[in-house]
């Protein structure tokens, strides 16, 4: 199989864990896989150099800039000592380390004293946590006497927009993908950085945060691979959260329709940009634990396989607030809800769910850190005629699956499940894909409605596949 395997952040966290990750993927090379690797930058470490690049910028302070280096390079240095058994290999990875890491120190002093930092160079800067993570995993898995080498996502050929810090690739990187990465790919495992790609003038842009999923997704249709891998430390996609309900299971097979569903619904699993690639080209996407690697985990295909249940997994979002917006004026006004809508756009505001029970009152979820904005630029924008109020003690859950579609009584069930529970439900809604329904809960009933759900629709019980 012809596989683009890529490895996050926690995953590559430290020098023992590389090891894992190149002992891990020699372990398929070996039974005969192609695979091309993508890795994340360590734990934590795109964070940082965001952080020091931003108070570099706003403070100017030199010896902080110096500090961090230093702690950056014990970390990464550390990690080759651990990772990389070879002494010659080790002596390269650690050469190739320490320009990258003097180019990137001289990049923060000028931002210290520029007191400038542009979304060009915030990329620039955040590009150095995969940049400097790559050179270690490529010389661990060499040390294990596989050929190797690491590229950039610009030398593997991602060649994206403009648009610094959500640059998506230009049509014409995936045969550019093909013609660099395919042929060393019999014998050896090529080791790109996630998360990074540049625009056509070479200067590196990023793909957005957590962007090394997007990364091989990319990587993927590119190489024309057979399956894209993501290893996490969990097993795969969850009915639910474990730490919430203990008896959630991992998920067999999911569309990428569901998985899309569940990742806007809260559950963390897939951005759907990051699969939207994949998606378009039929390449079906595992999750799978680094911990686990002889369980399948959870396959993402492009057909809904329905399962015996008809909901696949219950999601829910936190840290959210519920938005009522009523009028007399709305009624029977057209365009009136543009206008409500237009004004969270022009704030910049995201809205999660939307709910409107009658023509003269709308409801909608934002985020908890926009909700006095949003009250206070709708208070403004709308004028006196119109009540506005919001309640940030409030969580949405969420039960996800194709086999919603078009069967009675899933609605049914879940406000019975609820109402056992003596849970109020705040506001509905359902999206005419009927792929899911989620209900606005109060934050103190959410954990135990997410269980109820989770119950009542047996997700603690094993999925049987039911084309
Ligand atoms: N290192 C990048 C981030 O933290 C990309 C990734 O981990 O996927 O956002
Ligand atoms: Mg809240």
């Amino acid at each position: 199989m012809k596989i683009v395997m890529k490895f996050g952040g926690t995953s590559v966290g430290d020098g023992k864990k590389i090891c894992h990750v190149a002992e891990l993927v020699k372990r398929y090379f070996d039974k005969g896989d192609q695979v091309v690797l993508v890795t994340s930058a360590l734990a934590g470490v795109t964070d940082e150099l965001l952080e020091i690049a931003g108070n570099g910028c706003e403070h100017g302070k030199v010896t902080a800039v110096t500090e961090f280096i230093a702690s950056l390079k014990s970390q990464h240095f550390a990690a080759v000592n651990d990772a990389v058994s070879d002494e010659a290999i080790k002596a390269g990875v650690i050469e190739f380390l320490t320009t990258r890491i003097d180019e990137l120190e001289k990049a923060l002093i000028g931002i210290c004293y520029l007191g400038e930092l542009t979304a060009r160079s915030r990329d620039n800067i955040s590009s150095y946590g995969e940049r400097l993570a790559a050179p270690i995993v490529s010389g661990a898995i060499s040390a294990l006497g596989i050929p190797s080498k690491y590229y950039t996502g610009g030398e593997a050929g991602i060649i994206t927009t403009d648009a610094f810090g959500g640059a998506k690739p230009l049509p014409k990187s995936y045969d550019l993908i093909n013609s660099r990465l395919t042929p060393d790919l019999k014998n050896s495992i090529q080791v790109v950085t996630g998360f990074i790609g540049e625009n056509e003038e070479g200067s590196i842009t990023t793909l957005g945060r957590s962007g090394s999923d997007y990364t091989a997704s990319i990587l993927g249709v590119g190489v024309k691979a057979d399956e894209i891998w993501l290893w996490k430390e969990v097993d795969g996609i969850m009915t639910t959260n474990p730490k919430i309900v203990p008896s959630a299971r991992t998920i067999q097979y999911i569309s990428y329709q569901e998985a899309m569903e569940l990742s806007s619904l809260g559950a963390e699993v897939l951005h759907p940009r990051t699969i939207e690639p994949s998606m378009k080209h039929h390449i079906p996407v595992r999750v799978k634990s680094t911990f686990k690697p002889d369980f399948d985990g959870t396959l993402v295909v492009s057909e809904n396989i329905k399962s015996k249940n008809v909901v696949k997994a219950v999601s829910m979002i936190k840290k959210v607030s519920l938005i009522n917006v009523s009028s007399a004026e709305m009624v029977g006004y057209i365009g009136k809800v543009a206008g409500i809508f237009t004004i969270l756009a022009e704030k910049n505001v995201g809205v999660r769910l939307i709910s409107q029970g009658s023509e003269s009152s709308i409801s909608f979820i934002v985020n908890d850190s926009d909700s006095a904005k949003t009250v206070k630029s709708l208070k403004a924008g709308l004028g006196d005629s119109y009540k506005i109020d919001s309640r940030s003690d409030i969580a949405v859950t969420a039960v996800v699956g194709a086999g919603m579609a078009g069967t009675p009584g899933v609605a049914r069930r879940v406000f019975t499940a609820l109402g056992k529970e003596n849970i109020n439900i705040i506001m509905i809604s359902q999206g005419s894909s009927e792929y899911n329904i989620s209900c606005v809960v109060s934050s103190s009933d959410v954990n135990k409605a997410v269980a109820a759900l989770h119950s009542e629709f047996e997700l603690d019980k094993p999925d049987t596949k039911n084309k």
